[in-house]
């Protein structure tokens, strides 16, 4: 990208129109810190207030797109929707029921020995993701080769409807199919979001689809933290994302 474009996006970042533009966010490493063990998280101070004004002031624009399940984090947002399991979880969805039923019935038998494997190295955890897992590290460094390992061999046992997701200090498995580029589709054809321009913002390999899926619709990805993702725009991390929209509401 020209270094001209690279400017007209930072104005057109300083001052995004709340009229035109819609806006998602990714939850862990994006909103919130990441935490050690993920039942543990919270959202900064201001930023819940400042999610209800942006979508109050957006008319309903703003939406929420993680890995995590919609009731883990749906109740720290109010009437924000959440998309959750990286959009396999969409808001109003019910005919995936039968779906999931399948899936958790394959998952839940090698669920026993990652636990036993993950009670043998404190701080690593295995998140029970009914179709799905992910076992975390973060809590546990030592162990990030045994649990990849893991990851890789639950992976090959489950077959070729299953796909490995990895992340800062995780690999989770889940159902080939959706990911947060569809998520986003999906959030776009609502009349809330139709006709905006989407400004994305994530900090991990799993953001990827809907960073461009953004960029797709003509509008912006912005990448937080250190991985070096493919992005119009960084900031450092969930505070200066804070920061950034308190300034923004506050304009
Ligand atoms: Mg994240």
């Amino acid at each position: 990208m020209t270094e001209r474009a690279l400017k007209d996006i930072a104005l057109q970042f300083g001052s995004l129109d709340l009229d035109r533009h819609a806006f998602f966010f990714d939850f862990d490493g994006t909103l919130a810190e990441l935490v050690d063990d993920p039942a543990n998280v919270s959202l900064a101070g201001e930023l819940a207030g400042d999610l209800a004004r942006l979508s109050a002031r957006t008319r309903g624009a703003v939406a929420i797109i993680t890995g995590r399940h919609r009731d883990e984090v749906a109740p720290m947002l109010g009437d924000i929707p959440v998309a959750g399991l990286h959009g396999s979880d969409f808001p109003g969805d019910i005919a995936r029921t039968d779906q999931d039923a399948v899936r958790m019935a394959v998952i839940r038998p090698l669920l026993p020995a990652l636990a036993d494997l993950v009670a043998a190295h404190p701080g690593a955890i295995l998140e029970d993701k009914g179709a799905g897992l992910a076992l975390h590290w973060r809590g546990a460094p030592g162990a990030a080769e045994v649990m990849s390992r893991a990851a890789d061999q639950t992976l090959a046992a489950l077959g070729p409807d299953w796909r490995m997701q990895h992340g800062k200090c995780v690999a989770e498995i889940r159902p080939v199919g959706d990911d947060k580029g569809v998520a986003l589709r999906r959030f776009m054809a609502e009349p809330a979001f139709a006709d905006r321009r989407p400004v994305a913002f994530g900090d991990d390999l799993n953001d990827l689809p809907m960073l461009q899926a953004a960029r797709d619709f003509g509008g912006i990805a912005v990448a937080l933290g250190e991985r070096d993702l493919p992005a119009d725009l960084r900031l450092a991390g969930p505070a200066a994302l804070a920061a950034w929209l308190s300034e923004r509401l506050a304009a």
